[in-house]
């Protein structure tokens, strides 16, 4: 079986490589690791220039259906993350493009694909993720804060916490109880919701040196549109595995990764010890070897 690309992958590998390499360029240097860019103002900008850049080349809704504004295939998608993580490039929502939008494609209604899926693709919209609770983590289908069903809303109150970047975001996707009497895993419903709602507050949590990407939300008699559900009302459970199998991609990780080893390679060529170079050390050679074959196993 031949794995090397194709000439047109290899030509669309460039094109996003190129693309990533520019924006390196203006990288602020506090912006360390993918929850980095909610942590500080010029990280948070330089997120939101590179997610207009991505998005007025159709990048962020690669391999999406055509009909809901999806370009490119799963190939694409596969380079582009590849770049972004050699490149240490944000500019994709890991909640709006990485979760969200995979499973409104897989469980959302008609509606809610049509109103939720452009805005993500154009970079206008950018989410949370409102599930852990002060006393659900692991057991996160024991959390507490209630949707109640009045009319045409529900009235959300309680609280969620270590929610990453929601101080940022502009809209949320949680689960909340909505059946008080209903058997555990067929009580929830997932919930799509304006982070400007009336009722919603925000408080970041203070690392001890400073600033964190995480947040405690508060609930207070929140009014949030009943249509805005993704799934059937008290079965958001499924919703939620649906979205949790496309939280784990380590696509970018890894490539950040084989930036690193040849950074650690350069390092040992320049740096002598005893008058030779680190790289002529037997010992470093080996375990540089070894992390090579670790690496190719992985993206593998
Ligand atoms: C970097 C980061 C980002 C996060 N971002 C978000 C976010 O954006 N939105 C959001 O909603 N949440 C977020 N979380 C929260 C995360 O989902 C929870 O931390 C996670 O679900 C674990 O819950 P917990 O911290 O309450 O730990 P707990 O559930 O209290 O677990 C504590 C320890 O007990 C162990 N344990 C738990 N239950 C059992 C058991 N039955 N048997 C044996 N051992 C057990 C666990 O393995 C763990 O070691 C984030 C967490 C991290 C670390």
């Amino acid at each position: 079986m031949d794995f090397e690309l194709t000439d047109e992958q290899k030509a669309r590998r460039k094109e996003f490589f190129d693309a990533c390499k520019e924006l390196e360029k203006l990288k602020p240097l506090r912006l360390v690791g993918i929850e980095g860019v909610f942590e500080y103002d010029e990280c948070w900008e330089f997120h939101l220039h590179c997610a207009r850049q991505f998005a007025q080349k159709g990048w962020l809704s690669l391999a999406w259906p055509p009909e809901y504004g999806g370009t490119g295939n799963m190939m694409d998608r596969v380079l582009f993350a590849e770049a972004r993580g050699y490149h240490g490039i944000p500019g994709v929502d890991i909640f709006g493009v990485g979760m969200l939008a995979p499973t409104l494609i897989q469980a959302g209604s008609e509606e809610v694909k049509k109103e939720f899926l452009p805005p993500i693709a154009r970079a206008e919209v950018m989410w949370c993720e409102l599930w852990s609770e002060p006393n659900a983590g692991s057991d996160l289908a024991a959390l507490s804060t209630t949707a109640i069903r009045k009319g045409d809303e529900y009235i959300i109150n309680g609280q969620k916490t270590w929610n990453t970047g929601a101080h940022r975001a502009d809209w949320g996707f949680g689960v909340f109880k909505t059946d008080l009497n209903a058997r555990k895993h067929h009580n929830l419903t997932f919930i799509l919701l304006d982070m400007k709602t009336p009722g919603i507050t925000v408080k970041p949590i203070r690392y001890m040196d400073g600033d964190s990407p995480f947040c405690e939300v508060y609930f207070d008699d929140v009014r949030v549109p009943a249509k805005n559900i993704v799934g059937q009302e008290n079965e958001g459970w499924a919703v939620v595995n649906t979205l949790a199998g496309f939280e784990r991609s380590s696509l970018t990780e890894i490539m950040s990764l084989v930036r690193a080893l040849e950074e650690l390679v350069k390092f040992c060529n320049e740096t002598k010890r005893n008058g030779q170079p680190l790289s002529r050390d037997p010992v470093i050679r080996n375990r540089i070897a070894q992390l090579a074959c670790e690496l190719e196993a992985a993206r593998a």
